[in-house]
């Protein structure tokens, strides 16, 4: 138990400068939302929600003008109807892609649940392949957006242009900032009416910049996620070009009808709340992050990224020798939640996964990846994606507590 005090304190001696890094970022991310907060003039009672239709529901207008603000968007939906990260991108897709019209990846496969949403797998139901949309894909090229391929594979079909910044559950690099908007400006320099949509999920205030500001015209995400901040319990957001933020509103409710209604309830008061402390508690898992792979790192596990490499998102992921080290460190993650400690994760089917897939969260709210959770497929190479934490503090009691445990179970 001594040498992994002294291995927790060198781990953080090295971490100072990098968490100093990281608390840079969130402070001029808690400056953005500041001031979208007071460039609507957010009030008391825009913290109530409406019932019913939800017409004039100016606290929830309101909170889609602050998500606008902070990423300079020009408009943003903001609902608590879009019941998950995938059906904010589903709704983009959906709203954007029409009969013959061609969708094209360029960061390589989608993330799991998108790929029936696109309809490669799975029944094919209700999915952009039935509706006559079709798909194509262009891999990355050492961890880069291969922009060569992407400009020989645009056709006059090619409507969208995905790009998923999170490499989510892949064994691929995240894509940051600097290479999105370099892709986008070369893409754009030779098609400029091709939509450009972004897969912000887990990315939001983790750099100083948001995907908008690098040439994207849609992104979406979950609000159970980073920009919910751990508060809010449920909602997806859209953010992007107006004519494409109203076409996103009739696909989510009806046309006619678009963003004009839908009922808040009582979910405002924490989406304001935890979008206001959304750059801070990414910063918490951001650091927390650094921590499990630095501190995994000296016991000799592989881990990605690197603690010294920049950083687009929350995703760490550490790589087991086998299935049980793997089953081993998601369940000592789960003893160490605030929430459901005593029990055991064990790998399971999920709806949208093609793999069993393990998952150790004990959150308050259900699935919540902004705190902390570790999770994966149980296939090979047997990487757990470990993100989140509300505070740093609580990563570092957890990691280093399933590190103690694979030791001393002779696991590692
Ligand atoms: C989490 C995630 C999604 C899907 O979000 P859910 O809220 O789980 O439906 C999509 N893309 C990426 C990159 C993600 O990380």
């Amino acid at each position: 138990m001594e040498d992994m005090k002294q291995l927790i304190e060198t781990t953080e001696a090295t971490l100072t400068p990098y968490f100093k890094v990281i608390e840079e970022t969130a402070f001029v991310n808690q400056e953005k939302v500041l001031d979208a907060f007071h460039a609507v003039k957010a009030t008391e009672s825009d913290l109530q929600g409406t019932t019913g239709y939800g017409y004039d529901d100016f606290g929830r207008d309101h909170l889609e003008e602050i998500y606008a603000h902070t990423f300079k968007a020009e408009d943003a939906l903001v609902r608590p109807q879009i019941i998950s990260g995938t059906h904010a991108i589903t709704i983009a897709l959906q709203s954007t892609l029409k009969y013959g019209d061609e969708l094209l990846y360029i960061t390589g496969n989608p993330y799991d649940t998108l790929l029936e949403v696109i309809g490669i797998n799975g029944n094919g139901i209700e999915s952009l392949k039935e509706h006559g949309v079709h798909y194509n894909k262009v891999d990355l090229k050492n961890g880069d957006i291969n922009i060569q391929e992407v400009l020989k594979q645009i056709n006059d079909q090619t409507k969208v242009i995905a790009i998923q910044r999170s490499k989510g559950y892949d064994q691929r690099p995240s894509i940051n900032l600097d290479v999105i908007e370099n892709a986008i400006k070369q893409i754009k320099a030779q098609h400029p009416n091709i939509i450009i949509f972004v897969d912000n999920c887990y990315g939001e205030f983790v750099e100083q910049r948001e995907p908008i500001e690098c040439g994207a015209d849609l992104i979406a995400g979950s609000l159970i996620k980073n920009p919910g901040g751990g508060l809010a319990k449920i909602g997806g957001y859209i953010a992007g070009k107006k004519d494409l933020i109203a076409r996103c509103g009739y696909r989510l409710t009806a046309p006619g009808i678009g963003k004009e209604a839908g009922a808040s309830l009582n979910s405002l008061q924490e989406m304001y709340q935890g979008f206001f402390l959304a750059p801070h508690v990414v910063s918490q898992s951001l650091k927390g992050a650094l921590f499990t792979s630095l501190l995994l790192e000296k016991m000799e596990m592989r881990t990605n990224p690197r603690y010294d490499e920049p950083r687009t998102d929350l995703i760490q992921t550490v790589a087991f020798e086998n299935k049980e080290q793997m089953i081993r460190f998601c369940q000592s993650i789960q003893q160490a939640s605030p929430i459901n400690a005593h029990f055991s994760p064990e790998p399971a089917y999920m709806p949208g996964y093609e793999d069993d897939v393990i998952m150790a969260a004990g959150t308050f709210v259900q699935g919540s990846s902004i705190e902390l959770s570790a999770d994966g497929p149980i296939r090979p190479p047997f990487e757990a994606y470990v993100q989140g934490g509300l505070t740093y503090e609580h990563v570092k009691l957890a990691v280093s507590r399933a590190a103690h445990h694979l030791k001393s179970q002779q696991l590692i």
